[in-house]
């Protein structure tokens, strides 16, 4: 196949007839081995790792809307693995390797970016828990650097050092980290996923399961009864709402999160910069945005929108970090929905229902753990066994008291 520009003309002058499909239109079948609901960055991942690595094959994704719809199209792109805690730091570092191979290994353009991350030092005790995470890092695996202020302002001489409120005393740089194409990152798992025989059946809405004598059977959907002998439910935002239809009851609320873009500038900004004293964290997209963004909006909602007052709320976190945002006129604004843990951490593990299986609660940090989260649930789909590197992701560790609280990188947005 070939993609040069001709081509590209080509095709713009004969209604772009010329392209082929990179998923088949799949109707549903009455049955399979194993059903992924939603067609998210998670569900396509899981779909792809059961058909590449475990060799299954009568596998379905259901999704009610298209295939991209949800938070792996609406998101700020960032791919990092700077935790600190061993529940979740190998886990994530784990989705990191993967991030490096991910275009060779799906034969597609994500636009991996390793243009590294800082998250901003403003205090004396914010440097020694920077450091602590730093070498927590270094311990699993991963890469970090602590800069000092005079190396950091070398590095990105436009922030606002001297602000009397919050300044700035250097950095946690993790060099590898970045930002990927997210619409990118789906299109091509959902590729290799059809590819290798897994059916992808959008306008689906699963509206029920058929669960008998504690086992599940199949799902209800708009499309009619689909059995199956496995059903993993990866719906993000909706984990509520859809495992509120097996009868259960998450530790997860669902907020939005609204992220902005400007008109596009010259580059300006080469790396993925995160205020650690106010709520905002941006980047400059290749083609020229600034993209930015700040905290949830307060309250529980389902709704793919947000309200003003965060949006005023991230603008003065920019304008504090660096005043020359203030020049860039705002392009767009859009919200997700988050399906927010209690410990800022994810689940993903069996259900006290036989053959139903869940993977969400990713709170603001789901698209860098696309790749390993996808992995991990199709481990345990298949094997029935947890990912080594997932193991600690349980749904019970609310009620024990195992939580792994790690909302200073997973749920916490200055650090996205
Ligand atoms: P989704 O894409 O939301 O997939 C879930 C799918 O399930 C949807 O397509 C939905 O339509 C479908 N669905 C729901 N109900 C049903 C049903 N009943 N039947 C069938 N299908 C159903 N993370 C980062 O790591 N870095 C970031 O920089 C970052 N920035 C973010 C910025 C914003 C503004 C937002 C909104 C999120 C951000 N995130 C970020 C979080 C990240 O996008 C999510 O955690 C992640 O995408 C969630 O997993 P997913 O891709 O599978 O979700």
């Amino acid at each position: 196949m070939q993609f040069s520009g001709l081509r590209v003309v080509r095709e713009a002058l004969r209604g772009h007839r010329g392209w082929a499909p990179l998923w088949r239109d799949a109707a549903p079948k009455p049955n399979y081995d194993i059903v992924v609901v939603g067609g998210g960055g998670h569900g396509l991942a899981t779909a792809y790792y059961l058909a590449s690595v475990f060799r299954q094959t009568r596998v379905a994704v259901l999704e009610k809307g298209w295939l991209g719809s949800g938070n792996i199209g609406r998101n700020t792109t960032i791919i990092r693995s700077n935790y600190l805690l061993p529940g979740n730091q190998p886990f994530y570092e784990f989705s990191m390797k993967l991030w490096e191979g991910l275009e060779q290994e799906l034969n597609f353009n994500a636009m991996v970016s390793q243009r590294g991350i800082f998250n901003l030092i403003h205090s004396d005790g914010q440097r020694d828990a920077y450091r602590r995470r730093g070498n927590a890092m270094l311990l699993s695996g991963a890469d970090a650097r602590l800069l000092d202020r005079d190396a950091l302002r070398g590095m990105v001489p436009y922030l606002n050092f001297d602000n009397a409120r919050f300044p700035i005393k250097g950095a946690l740089m993790q060099p590898r980290a970045g930002t990927a194409r997210h619409d990118g990152v789906a299109w091509g798992y959902a590729r290799g996923a059809d590819r290798r025989g897994v059916d992808l059946i959008q306008n689906c809405e699963v509206t029920g399961f058929r669960i008998e004598n504690g086992t599940v059977k199949g799902v209800e959907t708009t499309r009619g009864f689909i059995g199956a002998g496995k059903v993993g439910v990866a719906v993000a935002g909706s984990s509520g709402r859809v495992m509120g239809l097996a009868g259960m009851r998450l530790p997860i609320e669902s907020h939005v999160l609204q992220a902005f873009v400007t008109e596009g500038l010259k580059p300006v900004i080469d790396h993925v910069i995160t205020f650690g004293a106010g709520h905002f964290y941006i980047s400059q997209s290749d083609k020229g945005g600034l993209v930015f963004g700040g905290d949830i909006d307060g309250y529980n909602s389902y709704a793919q929108r947000g309200n003003l007052p965060v949006v005023e709320d991230v603008a003065e976190g920019g304008m504090a970090l660096m005043p020359m945002i203030g020049r860039a006129r705002l392009l767009r604004s859009w919200g997700g929905i988050m399906d927010m843990s209690m410990d800022g951490s994810p689940i993903i593990d069996r259900t006290p229902v036989d053959g139903l299986y869940f993977n969400g609660g990713w709170c603001y940090g789901g698209f860098k753990a696309t790749p390993a989260s996808g992995y991990a649930f199709a481990h345990l789909l298949a094997t029935d066994c947890p990912h080594g590197t997932a193991a600690a992701f349980r749904l019970d560790r609310f009620a024990r008291g195992y939580v792994i609280d790690e909302r200073g990188a997973g749920a916490q947005p200055n650090l996205h």
